[in-house]
């Protein structure tokens, strides 16, 4: 455990609702910080305030919009459909150009103001949908960009890069919020928080990934003790 404090880009999502719990375990004090960038489902927004309560985390949120208003997407754009597949040779259309450049950048600034030098963030290498700033390559980059930028000490964290969904499910369990994560946050593209809308490419990722870790998973004593009495 680090005897530092540490800030969590916060979606309220499954992911980054699995990074704040990782990152209670392993620092002494964790703050949670959320956007808003245009995104349609801002409601996300007051879910993951909900969470950090729960979780008994500092919680704030910046306002972003310019994130979505420079570039053209689906998950700002509620217009345009959104791609269920990756489109050969490209980056499906929920893609938001720069959002986690954006978001490591404000992140930092945000938590050098107040002493802090650890960044959690939910990226995955592992199931990363085509979109190039989820990569290990892209966050290591970041890293030495901030220390630069700043002539900082940053370390970004990064839990999630290199577990798929069943296994980020596994953490979620093993840190005691599996019910948590399943039912509180969001992660459907069509806003629809837990088990969400069912259809849409992030509803079918997350819920293979569960599946999968729950098949997988051996029977605990207490059920091998129900079953006997
Ligand atoms: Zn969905």
């Amino acid at each position: 455990m680090y005897n530092e404090p540490a800030l969590v880009i916060f979606s309220g999502g499954q992911d980054s609702t699995t990074c704040l719990f990782w990152a209670k375990q392993e620092f002494t004090e964790v703050h949670a910080l959320s956007f808003r960038y245009g995104q349609k489902h801002e409601k996300e927004v007051e879910l993951a305030r909900a969470i950090a309560a729960k979780a008994g985390v500092d919680f704030q949120v910046m306002d972003a919009p310019l994130i979505g208003r420079l570039g053209h997407n689906a998950l700002t754009d509620a217009t345009m459909p959104m791609d269920s597949e990756q489109p050969e040779g490209g980056v499906p259309n929920t893609f938001v150009p720069g959002r986690n450049l954006f978001f490591l950048a404000i992140a930092a600034v945000y938590a050098r103001e107040r002493g802090i030098r650890h960044l959690v963030t939910g990226v995955s290498q592992t199931d990363f949908s085509g979109y190039p700033d989820c990569r290990d390559s892209f966050i290591r980059s970041m890293n030495v960009t901030l220390n630069l930028a700043m002539d900082a000490q940053f370390v970004i964290h990064t839990p999630l890069m290199w577990l798929d969904k069943a296994q980020t499910w596994a953490l979620a369990d093993r840190l005691g919020v599996l019910d948590l994560v399943r039912h509180d946050t969001l992660t459907c593209y069509n806003g629809i928080p837990g088990d969400g809308c069912g259809h849409c490419p992030a509803c079918k990722l997350r819920r293979e990934g569960l599946e999968r870790y729950l098949a997988s998973k051996p029977f605990k004593p207490s059920q091998d003790a129900n079953l006997t009495a």
